[in-house]
């Protein structure tokens, strides 16, 4: 039943659902934290369980990788620098194994003993969301058990690990002339951070986000399961981890879809000043057909010296219009765009862009 719920669900937008949550949790304010990968400052841990016991419990755990008990400081900091929760440990996991036997016994454990686990990617997030106060920190880039293996074909795809950087599966698609269909503007980010939110970026009008062009996962469930599951495997628990922001299992492996990269590419930039001509046109073009393939707006807020960074988006051609621009601290807006396009077509590209437009 919860997998046609799901399915209905996604079928009617449950990602916009999802962003706009996200949305909603980045505007919680500082004094309010939703985050329970975390144990409220004020809640003691049981003296049964205290450090002195759990630091021996996790010891006796046999691993591939290790555990640091010690000097775990980076990992009670993200890209927001403003919550730093210290771990009891970080585990360095060389296999899923050593994931789900830690999941496991910390399960096992019971809930007397409070101690929480976080998945940690490159820890580029806010507001702690990748730490785990007084818990357990699972540092996804050690997981290398798995090459990026590439699968060509009718329907291309890549199976990634989840602490994988979106930059080497690029890299390493492009060798096969593929690439993902979806991405995020940054690459330095992990297949299992973007994934527990969204990834957005200027494909997701076409393709949707990155959530949304996932075939398969392997989870680690709370309970240390290792579970596979997809659209027609295990529905429910693909759709809770797909945006759920490292709440519903530790993603450790992810069937990505792929299409043929672009050869070549025609980028465009538009400023705005007023916002209403900058949304009509965003809007129209997000919603014509066989427009533009990446397509993003930005707000550029008190800016000036703006065109000194974009300088090599210009047609050195134009240096004098582009040297006249001064944005003077204005709030301006931007459209991006891009379209993909074959050599052969290299000479009427200027004209499709423009009649697109
Ligand atoms: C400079 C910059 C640019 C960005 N650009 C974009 C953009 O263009 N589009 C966009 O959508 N976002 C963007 N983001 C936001 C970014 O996608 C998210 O913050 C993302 O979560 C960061 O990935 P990470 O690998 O650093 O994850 P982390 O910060 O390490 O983790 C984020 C969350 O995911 C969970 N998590 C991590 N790994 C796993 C896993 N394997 N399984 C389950 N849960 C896991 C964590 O527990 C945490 O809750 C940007 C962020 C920065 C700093």
């Amino acid at each position: 039943m919860l997998s046609h719920v799901y399915r209905f669900l996604k079928h009617n937008n449950i990602i916009h659902l999802k962003l706009f949550i996200i949305l909603l949790m980045s505007c919680i304010p500082d004094g309010i934290d939703l985050s329970s990968n975390r144990l409220l400052a004020t809640s003691p841990i049981p003296s049964y369980f205290n450090s002195s016991t759990i630091l021996p419990s996790l010891k006796t755990l046999r691993l591939d990788g290790y555990f640091s008990f010690e000097n775990n400081q980076h990992a009670a900091n993200d890209f927001g620098s403003t919550h730093h929760f210290l771990p009891t440990a970080v585990l360095h996991p060389k296999s899923v194994a050593d994931i789900s036997s830690t999941v496991k016994h910390i399960f096992e454990m019971g809930s007397g003993s409070e101690l929480t686990v976080a998945a940690r990617g490159h820890g580029h997030s806010l507001q702690g969301q990748a730490q785990a106060h007084r818990g357990v920190v699972i540092n996804m880039e050690s997981l290398l058990e798995q090459e990026i293996q590439v699968c060509s074909g009718e329907h291309p795809y890549v199976d990634v690990s989840g602490g994988e950087l979106w930059i080497n599966i690029l890299h390493e698609t492009l060798r096969y002339g593929l690439a993902p269909k979806s991405w995020t503007d940054y690459l330095y980010l992990t297949v299992g951070g973007t994934l527990s939110n969204a990834g957005i970026s200027g494909q997701a009008f076409k393709h949707g986000p990155q959530i949304s062009n996932v075939y398969q996962l392997e989870v680690v469930t709370g309970k240390g399961e290792v579970v596979t599951c997809s659209e027609n495997q295990n529905a429910d628990l693909f759709y809770a981890v797909l945006g759920g922001l490292g709440q519903f299992g530790i993603i450790t492996r992810a069937r990505i879809s792929l299409e043929p990269a672009p050869k070549m590419v025609k980028w465009v930039r538009v400023l705005y000043s007023d916002f209403p001509s900058f949304s009509k046109d965003q809007e129209h073009l997000i919603s014509s057909q066989d427009s533009f393939d990446y397509i993003e707006g930005f707000v550029i807020i008190n800016r000036t010296g703006l065109l000194n960074t974009w300088r090599s988006s210009f047609d050195p051609k134009d240096p004098i219009r582009a040297g006249q621009f001064s944005s003077e601290g204005r709030t301006l807006y931007c459209l991006e765009m891009a379209i993909h396009f074959s050599p052969n077509d290299k000479d009427i590209m200027n004209q499709v862009s423009i009649s697109n437009k």
